[in-house]
């Protein structure tokens, strides 16, 4: 391999760099297809990204499910029958459909289009540059979601784009994903988009991207716990559980700031002790109370019925 070739590789995204060094190109392709070849590359990056998206989220759900999803949320009323296999299928259904597009943004990005560096010497501010793209990344991304969530609700796409991603009232992590392809690509859109117009660390790129999927996952995990001084700001689970349940209340991703400016907040009703949780409790101690009162009630008529067998005796007696 050549000098030029060697620059020509170490500018191209990591992990499919990793893939043609160790794997595709001794391995897979034919000699005279060139790394570079646009074709190859989307063919390879789909390849990848389709295996690494469906076991990433396999695994995160999974452990999520296992670990941290309260399964008592499987009683109430509004969970459907076999909606985790509901939700893994239609997850895995779309995939290949949303990887297609994403590939189409990771081509732009290894193509040159991005403003993806490799050595904090390229950084603008240089190590200052990283918490400072962490934080507008965040923001940046956290405004962008909650505007798309917003316009996906719009009666002129919801029922085609969104509403399969709605079908679950009481969310399991398997439902994290499980969105029409239009509907996953769009709302991922803005992760594509802050590195074609910011400068950004590609190992940050990366680690914003697994870490994405494990925020997705964890505001459908149906744990509604968050410690107290982030109640106010950060969108967790019992926001999203809520806006699964209502609709038009917190669309937002990370943060509960734009819902706020844009009037569509609402304080998760779990938070008030009437989350879905609730509902699955208050309904258990009820029904507990109506079996006992039942139990008092044949116990009370059979007593009765005995003092009257016990009275007629005394009478025939007389
Ligand atoms: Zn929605
Ligand atoms: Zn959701």
């Amino acid at each position: 391999m050549g000098t030029c070739e060697v620059q020509r590789t170490t500018n191209m995204d990591l992990v499919l760099h990793q893939f043609d060094e160790h794997l595709l190109t001794p391995y897979v392709y034919p000699e005279t297809w060139l790394e570079d070849d646009i074709i190859r590359q989307a063919l390879s990056l789909f390849v990848i990204t389709l295996i690494g998206a469906d076991l990433m989220y396999l695994l995160l759900a999974s452990f999520s499910y296992v670990f941290i999803f309260d399964k008592r949320l499987t009683k109430h009323p509004r969970f459907l029958e076999n909606q985790i296999w509901i939700e893994i299928k239609a997850t895995l259904k779309a995939a290949p459909y949303t990887t297609m597009l994403t590939v189409v943004m990771f081509l732009i990005h290894i193509r040159g289009y991005s403003r993806l560096y490799d050595r904090i010497e390229e950084a603008p501010f240089g190590y200052w540059s990283v918490p400072l793209e962490v934080v507008t990344f965040l923001l940046f991304t956290d405004s962008c979601i909650y505007w798309i969530h917003r316009g996906l609700h719009h009666r002129l796409v919801y029922s085609t784009l969104h509403k399969p991603h709605h079908a679950y009232k009481i969310t399991t992590p398997f439902a994290s994903h499980a969105f029409h392809p239009i509907d996953g690509f769009s709302q991922s859109l803005p992760y594509h988009l802050y590195p074609l117009l910011f400068p950004m660390h590609k190992y940050l790129y990366l680690t914003f991207f697994v870490m994405v999927n494990f925020w997705t996952v964890s505001i459908h995990d149906g744990d509604f716990r968050v410690p107290e001084f982030m109640k106010p700001f950060v969108n967790g689970s019992a926001h999203h559980t809520d806006h699964h349940l209502y609709y038009n209340y917190n669309y937002g991703q990370f943060f509960t700031l734009w819902d706020r400016i844009g009037g569509s907040f609402r304080d998760p009703s779990s938070y008030s002790g009437e989350g879905p949780m609730d509902q699955i409790l208050n309904s258990e101690k009820l029904e507990d109370f109506m079996n006992k009162k039942q139990d008092f009630i044949e116990e009370k008529i059979s007593l009765t019925a005995g003092y009257k067998r016990q009275d007629s005796k005394v009478a025939r007696r007389r």
